[in-house]
């Protein structure tokens, strides 16, 4: 049984990008006479705003999408409290003190996600009065762990280089889980068998393949697609430019546009004017 999800998160509405990503989800486990699921992912602390979590509902009916939801994130705190334990006694997250601007003013390696945290709290003392995230020991993870790979649907077999993020946060300053924790969590509770998301989270994948190993979970495969792309060739924000047209779902919802038939054109390779489509892999056909 083919299992997919959309996991959206309510820090900003929906827009023709989150579309694509959802109809791609869905479809991939309709074609397959699967399920295809719904998961608010609200642990964003401040920036979460839960009464986006019924537009995107709406949202999702409007493009003529069915699904099953699973329970928002804000709700499973205990199950990442208690992964993060494990890992704890494996000896493999160690404290961060650091605050962005520290890790900057080190002049840290520019990866493909931004800075690579450059290591300094480990195995420092830190300082009990300052809040601490808890990062993960990647290379001494990995030695635990051995040689790695995934499989994805569209890139192929996948060697798994997860350490190539550095050490990432688990569990951060304001929340028990960071999004690389909770969503590999999340993704087994759930018995998500083809973890459905856009290549900006191809990277992201290295970490959940190491995590998954860690703690003992299934292996799901993963279905990584392009992503839509707005005139200025820079995929689709939540965030725009005032009098940029914005491409917000609930926006054309609310101005009456017919939301199925944007789902098909959109299945058709048929854009909208100004939005283009990349390819993934690149150079693929
Ligand atoms: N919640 C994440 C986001 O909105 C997506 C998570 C995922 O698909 O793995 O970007
Ligand atoms: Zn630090």
């Amino acid at each position: 049984m083919i299992v997919t999800r959309f996991a959206p998160s309510p820090n900003g509405p929906l827009h023709l990008g989150h579309a694509w990503s959802a109809i791609v989800a869905h479809d991939l486990a309709r074609k397959a006479g699967g399920r295809f699921l719904l998961r608010i992912e609200d642990i964003d602390g401040a920036r979460s705003r839960p009464e986006l979590a019924d537009d995107f509902r709406r949202d999702l009916a409007w493009l003529g999408l069915e699904w099953e939801e699973v329970p928002a994130q804000s709700t499973r705190l205990g199950s990442y409290e208690a992964a993060a334990q494990r890992l704890q006694d494996m000896g493999l997250l160690y404290r961060c003190t650091c605050t962005r601007a520290e890790i900057a003013a080190l002049e840290p390696e520019i990866g493909l996600e931004g800075a690579i945290y450059p290591g300094t709290c480990k195995g420092e003392n830190f300082d009990p009065s300052r809040p601490a995230a808890l990062r993960l020991d990647c290379e001494a993870a990995l030695e635990g762990a051995g040689d790695l790979f995934w499989e994805d649907e569209n890139a192929g077999t996948i060697d798994a280089v997860p350490c190539q993020l550095g050490d990432v946060v688990l569990v951060r300053k304001d929340a028990p889980a960071s999004y690389h924790l909770a969503a590999t969590l999340d993704d087994a509770a759930d018995g998500v068998t083809l973890v459905t998301r856009g290549e900006d989270l191809f990277i992201a994948t290295h970490v959940h393949r190491l995590l998954q190993e860690l703690l003992g979970l299934p292996v799901p495969r993963w279905h990584h697609h392009g992503l839509l792309l707005g005139a200025d060739g820079k995929k689709l924000a939540k965030s725009r430019q005032s009098g940029e047209r914005g491409w917000g779902l609930a926006e054309m919802r609310e101005a009456g546009e017919d939301g199925r038939a944007l789902a098909e054109r959109l299945r058709m390779g048929q854009m909208p004017c100004g939005i283009t489509r990349s390819r993934f892999p690149h150079g693929g056909s």
